[in-house]
Order: structure tokens, then C-alpha cells, then sequence
């Protein structure tokens, strides 16, 4: 997608501070962080969210989170860190562009915001 932001930042366009990256899923920094470590975990093909999700993304859905749990544990938060997917825009989500928040390295409230 030539306009969506992280499109860009995966193909080089926009500058981010990359944290990972393979063939199907890259992750950055994110610009305004909610907790000491906030990356976000992103498939390299453009869908917008869950809901254009197929039985073919399953793998790669599967993945992110293997990913999420990898850089918990190389930035030292495996005891305590969340992964969320904010679908759509009465829950929070702004990128239209599916991404996998990982946070830690604070305590967490529950019920989330
Ligand atoms: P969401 O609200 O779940 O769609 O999350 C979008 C996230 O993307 C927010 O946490 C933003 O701070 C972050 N964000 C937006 N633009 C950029 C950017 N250019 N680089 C890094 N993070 C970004």
C-alpha cells in the first residue's frame, strides 16, 4: 500500500528504529511509548486487521507472538510483558496496518483502558 505509514517504514521510506526483522514479519520502536519497552510487530503484507485476516495468515499470526516472546526475552521483560492487537477504531486502533504491540519493563493494570 503506496500510503500507509508502516508500509513505508518497511519498505525504508520513513525512518524506525528496527528491532527485527525476517521474511514475513519486521518490528520497530514505537514513536510514542506506553511503557519502557513498546515495539510493534507487523507483517510485511499489507492487511488492515484481524477481520482481513485469512487461514493463510495463521502461521505468520503465530509468529508474531513467537517473535513478541523472543524480544520479551532478549530486552529482559519474560516475567511480565503483554502483546495486543488493537482491531479497529473503538479499540484504540489508529494504523490501519496490523501490528502487534509488545509492552514491559512496567506493571500492568487489569481490565486494559
Ligand atoms: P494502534 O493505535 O494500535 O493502531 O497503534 C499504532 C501505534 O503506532 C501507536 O502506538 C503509535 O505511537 C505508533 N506509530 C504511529 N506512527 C509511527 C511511526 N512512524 N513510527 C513508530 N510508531 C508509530
Amino acid at each position: 500500500m503506496t500510503d500507509c505509514m508502516f508500509c513505508k517504514i518497511e519498505r525504508g521510506e520513513v525512518p524506525a528504529r528496527i528491532v527485527y526483522q525476517d521474511a514475513e514479519l519486521f518490528a520497530f520502536d514505537d514513536l510514542a511509548p506506553q511503557a519502557p519497552t513498546h515495539i510493534l510487530i507487523c507483517p510485511r503484507r499489507h492487511f488492515a486487521s484481524l477481520n482481513e485476516a485469512t487461514t493463510e495468515d495463521a502461521a505468520t499470526l503465530g509468529r508474531m507472538q513467537l517473535v513478541g516472546a523472543q524480544l520479551a526475552g532478549e530486552r529482559g521483560i519474560a516475567s511480565g510483558y503483554r502483546t495486543v492487537i488493537n482491531n479497529g477504531r473503538a479499540a484504540g486502533q489508529s494504523v490501519f496496518h496490523l501490528h502487534m504491540h509488545l509492552l514491559g519493563g512496567r506493571e500492568f493494570r487489569w481490565p486494559p483502558g
